[in-house]
């Protein structure tokens, strides 16, 4: 097998502090959460892959209520590269401790692929803003403690076009949601749910032989674990490129793509080897399974991913496709 190189001493130990973490302080009441809806999330300052290990550990315990890479990954990022020295003061040392719950709102009702056509406005009246609109699923909205919210001006918060209000949250009432991971790094996924499929037909017995010695088992896990291999290598290179600043969107647009589709295909074939037990939430593959559906839409829909992989193809032979998102 190909071993990874990306992650050096330091990130293993890390690792196994996640590792040790995420089975000690999630696992036991992750179910449990997701009836009632926890406020207690935090986030690290270290480099990205750093990020990578707590996000990889996640999908492997099948803890994808937690809403962390949301508040690490996107508002930090979008505080980090947009806000005001005084926001980036005031509210990244609070993301830190995890005092401070951020979430991201884009979406609307009827924008979301096509986040130019959102109608929500940021009107000026004296010093402040005043904004009218509607967001829906907003990951961490229901227990945020501010919102990185995108709106249309009319040019007088400085640019004219879609702007990013950091708007301070009265934290509603609590809702059940379950968060999304954007970044498409998907492969630890796939190998987990391998993993367990290798086991459960190992010792599961249909006419008289082990599941795992039909040859369709044999066929079907050793595709995925094929892809899965690819997959990881290929996100190992897109995160080292993205540690260097170097990570082309197209690239990155490809691999969000292929780990989203491979992510659904793995959970839906390896679901199939349970029969009826993996359609019971008892067993974390059922629930893989239906974590597994938005990762083709959220964060960019595969198409989207597509148009914008496709839009680079032709751009380099010279032809500039007409617009379709
Ligand atoms: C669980 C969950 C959490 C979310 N969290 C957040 C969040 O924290 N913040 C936030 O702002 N949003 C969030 N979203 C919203 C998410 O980003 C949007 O659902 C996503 O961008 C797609 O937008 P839409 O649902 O309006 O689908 P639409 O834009 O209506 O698209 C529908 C489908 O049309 C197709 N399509 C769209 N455009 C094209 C095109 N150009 N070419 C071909 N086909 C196309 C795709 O198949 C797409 O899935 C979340 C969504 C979910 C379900």
């Amino acid at each position: 097998m190909i071993e990874r190189t990306i992650f050096r001493e330091e990130h293993h130990i890390f690792r196994e502090t996640v590792r040790r973490f995420v089975d000690r302080e999630i696992v036991p009441f992750h179910a449990q959460w997701e009836k009632d809806v926890p406020d207690q999330y935090g986030g690290m300052g270290l480099d990205y892959l750093f990020d990578v290990v707590v996000f990889e550990e996640l999908w492997r315990s099948g803890a994808s209520g937690p809403g962390f890479l949301i508040h690490t990954d996107l508002v930090a990022t979008y505080l980090l590269s947009f806000g005001t020295e005084a926001q980036k003061r005031h509210w990244l040392p609070k993301m830190v401790s995890g005092e401070a719950i951020g979430s991201l709102g884009m979406t609307e009702p009827h924008a979301g692929s096509d986040l130019k056509a959102i109608r929500t406005r940021a009107v000026r009246d004296g010093d402040d803003f005043v904004i009218n609109g509607q967001k829906v699923f907003i990951s961490n909205g229901q227990l945020c403690d501010f919102v990185v919210l995108a709106t249309k001006t009319d040019g007088s918060a400085g640019a004219k076009g879609v702007t990013l209000f950091i708007v301070e949250s009265s934290r509603p009432g609590f809702q059940r949601g379950r968060n999304l991971e954007k970044i498409g790094m998907k492969a630890p996924v796939v190998e987990t749910v391998l993993d367990w499929t290798v086991e459960y037909t190992s010792d599961r017995s249909v006419f008289g032989q082990k599941l795992a010695n039909f040859q369709n088992t044999q066929f079907k896990l050793a595709d995925l674990k094929t892809k899965a291999t690819v997959a990881r290598v290929f996100t190992d290179k897109c995160i080292s490129l993205f540690m260097e600043g170097k990570l082309d969107p197209v690239d990155a647009a490809m691999a969000k793509m292929f780990t989203s589709e491979l992510h659904c295909e793995a959970v839906d074939e390896c679901l199939q080897l349970f029969g009826g037990w993996g359609y019971m939430c008892e067993y974390p593959i059922a629930r893989a399974y239906v974590d597994a559906r938005i990762v083709k839409i959220a964060g960019g829909s595969i198409e989207i991913m597509k148009t914008i992989i496709a839009r680079h193809m032709f751009a380099q032979g010279g032809f500039a496709l007409t617009k379709s998102g």
